[in-house]
């Protein structure tokens, strides 16, 4: 028997998953799908996403969790392969100030050279870094303790 999943009629990557639009479809089980991005930031950009619409990574089950875990470890190994490079990112946005744009949760698997044209390096990354700042300060130890307690306790 299917699966059934929670579904929103006007949602690109729903319709994606009903096959009512067209993509270049990776890989798919019972519970994720995994396509090329319309968009890439680099050959091989995938998306990989749940079947059923949850708009963001805190709204999804654990059963479907778990098949976005066991499928990311072997789209990364594939989209590397097929790519002829070792590297990539792993990137997952949640919330329109974290840049999400596309409400229907999806990890990014974005392959990666040393020759990036489109990266800045971080000053002082070994690396070229990702395409966005990265702007580290140093952990206070102070509001360090209060924060990991903080979090501790959501937990
Ligand atoms: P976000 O900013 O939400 O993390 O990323 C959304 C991603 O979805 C973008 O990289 C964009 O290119 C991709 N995208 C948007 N619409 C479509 C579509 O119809 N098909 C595919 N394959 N990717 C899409
Ligand atoms: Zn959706």
């Amino acid at each position: 028997m299917p699966i059934a999943y929670p579904t929103d009629p006007d949602c690109i990557f729903c319709k994606i998953v009903a096959g009512d639009i067209p993509c270049h479809k990776l890989y798919e089980d019972d519970l994720v799908l995994a396509m090329l991005d319309i968009g890439p930031i680099a050959p091989g950009h995938t998306l990989l996403i749940p079947k059923g619409h949850y708009p963001s990574l805190t709204d999804v089950p654990p059963d479907t969790a778990a098949a976005l875990g066991r499928a990311l470890p072997l789209l990364g190994q594939a989209v590397c392969k097929a790519t002829d490079t070792d590297n990539f990112n792993v990137l997952q946005n949640n919330g329109r100030p974290a840049g999400q744009a596309v409400f229907h949760v999806h990890f990014h698997v974005i392959p990666r050279t040393a020759d990036d044209a489109r990266t800045t390096p971080p000053a002082g990354s070994p690396g070229t870094g990702l395409p966005f700042d990265w702007p580290a300060t140093e952990l206070d130890p102070d509001a360090a303790t209060t924060l990991a307690e903080r979090i501790r306790s959501a937990l």
